[in-house]
């Protein structure tokens, strides 16, 4: 569990929606169950409520499931950048 403070970067890219930030994090919301990057146009309004998720991963193995809207694990997926990928 790895909650923002109000001065965080991390809470600042994802109050910005700030596309920089998108690969490097994911956030939860506590009350939704769902994870973002920080870049998706939906914001939490609490950072209590936020988790924030070094990897996809971890945020899945939180019981997180990802966000329809940012699809962050496409995202991330970009990122990965797998060699030899077919077609
Ligand atoms: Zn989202």
């Amino acid at each position: 569990m790895n909650h923002p403070s109000p001065d965080d970067p991390r809470w600042h890219a994802i109050r910005t929606r700030d596309r920089a930030a998108d690969g490097s994090f994911v956030y939860g919301v506590r009350s939704t169950g769902i994870f973002c990057r920080p870049s998706c146009p939906s914001r939490p309004a609490r950072p209590e409520s936020v988790i924030i998720h070094e990897t996809v991963e971890a945020a899945l193995v939180g019981g997180f499931r990802a966000c329809l809207r940012c699809l962050p694990e496409g995202a991330v997926d970009q990122f990965a950048l797998t060699p030899g990928r077919s077609r």
